[in-house]
């Protein structure tokens, strides 16, 4: 059993956190949001995120997960202390550092004893080395020793246990063996890959994959976005090029583009890491600009089909960035529902789980709706951004009757154009052909 304190509840400290006492550590998250602390303290999870209520109430009752907003006292109970605070974009599109930094300078202050100090947030490389020079400059006693490692996070929202549960590699970067080995054995219950490399080699490796994930997304909308014009279908495109195993079929799902908290700052971060490295990393820049065109692709289909939107009512199926999260951050909905309503539409929208978070980022005219069918109901159109389970099985016969008229404006591909065209829809999606 390891002594683990987690700086940061949020995503990725929560779920880590959780998954690390699972395995059997005791594991102390702690976070500067009292209001977070409390709810979890109350058994109460501060985020959506399926299975995380079951993990955290199990650990919490056999007293292996703790919660507290005294970081420093959490500090001084561990041997291992993460760093899983946020790194979000900066008003430049630099990773803002101020989070990571301040954590470094609580450890300094409390490192009561020999510690590693473990990055999981994804931060530009050299902040392993930043976090060395903070905590040496902040600590007590000048001959207590630490290793910094960084440990990078890859999983998901929506799927976060079984991605941490069974992660299919374990990242682990330091310049000290003896650190390294300690928290390879830390992730061995995991039976996961352990890859084990230098600090800033880890530190590169979160952003590499991240972006490269991102260029996927973007490239195969870009493919779409011929397909529309040249008669062929992205599905079947993407499908044909997934068989080939040097490509693989993951990510090559054509749509409005990516969001969340990761692809979009951690692709800017990297361009400006790069800018700043001296290299103009042109590939990733027009990744970045092709995914802020695609979401403009709804828009586009919408006046292709209604001609002006004013006093139009639309129904907007889905919010959140992807399925299985309330996580708001980034999502294609925050750039389209704005620019619906400075049109002149009306907006009724429904998410079954983001449109709390909703409310706080989009503009106050949005009417949100309970049900789908509520939404749908008088609509002149129904608009799919999110393709939540609950979006893909609604009875289309139904909403057909619903609405205004049959009309959908797909952006993520939810639907087989021959059952559109059966139901006598009217069915625009991405890179495929429009049915009428
Ligand atoms: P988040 O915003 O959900 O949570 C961060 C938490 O850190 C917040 O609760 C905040 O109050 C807390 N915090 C900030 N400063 C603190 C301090 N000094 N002491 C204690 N707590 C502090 O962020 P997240 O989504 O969990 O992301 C964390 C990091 O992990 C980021 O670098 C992110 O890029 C990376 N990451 C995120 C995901 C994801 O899917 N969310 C996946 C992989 C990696």
């Amino acid at each position: 059993m390891k002594k683990i304190t987690v700086i940061g509840t949020g995503y990725v400290g929560l779920v880590s956190g959780a998954c690390f006492s699972e395995i059997g550590n005791r594991v102390i998250c702690c976070d500067v949001d009292a209001r977070k602390i409390d709810l979890l303290k109350k058994g109460e999870i501060p985020i959506y995120e399926p299975g995380l209520d079951q993990l955290v109430e199990k650990n919490t009752e056999r007293g292996m997960l703790l919660f507290t907003t005294e970081v420093g006292e959490a500090i001084e109970a561990s041997d291992i202390i993460y760093i899983a605070v946020g790194t979000p974009m900066s008003e430049t599109g630099e990773a803002d550092m101020r989070y990571v930094m301040s954590a470094a300078k609580k450890i300094g202050e409390h490192l009561n004893g020999y510690k590693i100090i473990v990055n999981k947030s994804t931060v530009p490389v050299g902040t392993g080395e930043l976090v060395r020079e903070v905590v040496q400059a902040n600590k007590r006693n000048p001959w207590t020793q630490f290793d910094v490692v960084s440990n990078p996070e890859f999983l998901r929202e929506g799927s976060a246990i079984s991605d941490c549960m069974n992660m299919d590699r374990a990242v682990i970067g330091s310049d000290s063996e003896a650190a390294r080995e300690i928290i390879a054995e830390l992730h061995a219950p995991f039976r996961t890959r352990i890859f084990k490399t230098d600090l800033e080699s880890a530190e590169m490796i979160k952003y590499a994959a991240n972006t490269f994930l991102a260029t996927k997304i973007s490239f195969i909308n870009a493919i779409a976005n011929i397909c529309e014009r040249v008669g062929a279908d992205v599905t079947d495109v993407a499908e044909g090029m997934g068989l080939d195993s040097r490509i693989g079929s993951k990510f090559l799902q054509a749509g409005i583009g990516y969001g969340g908290s990761c692809f979009p700052k951690d692709t800017y971060a990297l361009a400006h890491i790069a800018d700043k490295a001296g290299y103009d990393f042109e590939l990733l820049k027009s990744v970045i600009r092709t995914n802020q065109r695609q979401r403009l692709v709804v828009l586009d289909k919408l006046r292709g089909t209604l001609g002006s939107l004013a006093g139009k009512q639309i129904a907007v199926l889905g919010l959140a960035f992807k399925p299985d999260t309330d996580d708001m951050r980034y999502a294609p909905s925050l750039t389209i529902i704005p620019e619906l309503l400075k049109q002149g539409a009306g907006v009724r929208a429904y998410d079954p789980i983001a449109a709390v978070t909703a409310r706080r980022e989009l503009p106050e005219s949005v009417h949100y709706c309970d049900s789908i069918e509520q939404a749908v109901t008088g609509a002149d159109v129904c608009v799919i951004l999110t393709e939540w389970k609950e979006v893909l099985q609604m009875d289309m016969a139904r909403l057909k009757k619903l609405m205004n008229q049959p009309l959908i404006v797909d952006g993520r591909n939810c639907f087989s154009l021959a059952a559109m065209q059966e139901l006598g829809i009217q069915y625009h999606s991405v890179g495929r052909r429009p049915v009428h």
